[in-house]
């Protein structure tokens, strides 16, 4: 059976001798791995067509097993990511994420959206540290993984009030903010990082514009010094939490990031 989509080429494998393998984030069907048959022969005309990060209408057939990928009619293949060594490390990372988040053929035309989006913004923008934690939480986000961080994860109250008055901590177990009162009496939380008002206040930020994602304008928001290290070390270890492990692309974008600030 054929069918057609709308989708993003996320990663391409050799298979076999001749054929590859694309992991295609569809908007119809979700996740889908892909036979591009012929694909490792110079002259294939699929093989330039399904480059990783190729967006474009695709036609697949639908086999007792894997799908096969018959026809693709680009619409972008975001010349601005691949030929930026930094850009294209960001969105292999975010590709990582994605595919660690999202069942495969479980559809989400949200979350393909936002990915199409993130993609069109990180090749836009000069910086592209805040699309990529903009992307990071609109990702988890829509895969069911929202931290709060207007909210106390324990009480419910209003962190924002709190802030003047002392230091607020990031909960890794609660997924969000604790306020001063219940940082002070719950311990069975486990690991807290203390963040500033500023980092509360960003994330808070960056959350919101994630969650209003289409259609999108990229994220203007940007932070400096220790508010963005703190968000770093929010965002690297609460996905850690999260997905119980670290992503393989993770401690490249960590060591671009660490010079990145250093300079
Ligand atoms: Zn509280």
């Amino acid at each position: 059976m054929f069918y057609q989509s709308e989708g993003i080429v996320l990663d391409q494998a050799d298979l076999g001798e001749n054929d590859k393998i694309a992991t295609i984030f569809t908007r119809q069907e979700g996740l889908v791995r892909a036979v591009v048959k012929g694909a490792q022969r110079p002259k294939s005309k699929l093989r330039g067509l399904t480059q990783p990060l190729t967006h474009g209408l695709f036609q697949l057939y639908r086999g007792r097993s894997l799908e096969r990928v018959t026809q693709v009619s680009m619409r972008n293949g975001f010349p601005g990511i691949i030929q930026d060594y930094e850009k294209m490390i960001y969105a292999r990372y975010l590709v990582e994420l994605l595919t660690n988040v999202l069942p495969e053929k479980e559809r989400n035309r949200a979350l393909f959206d936002l990915f199409l989006a993130v993609l069109g913004c990180l090749e836009q923008k000069e910086d592209p540290w805040v699309v990529v934690r903009w992307a990071e939480l609109g990702i988890l986000k829509l895969a069911g993984f929202a931290p709060s961080f207007s909210r106390c994860v324990s009480c419910g109250n209003g962190v924002q009030e709190s802030l003047q008055a002392s230091p607020v901590y990031f909960s890794l177990r609660g997924g969000g903010a604790l306020c001063s009162e219940c940082t002070s009496q719950v311990r069975p939380y486990g690991e807290l990082i203390q963040v500033s008002p500023g980092t509360l206040r960003t994330l808070e930020l960056l959350s919101t514009a994630a969650a209003s994602a289409k259609p999108s304008p990229c994220p203007n928001i940007t932070a400096r010094g220790q508010v963005r290290a703190e968000i770093n070390e929010v965002s690297r270890k609460y996905i850690a939490f999260v997905l119980e492990k670290r992503l393989k692309s993770a401690p490249l974008v960590e060591s671009i990031e660490d010079d990145n600030s250093s300079k």
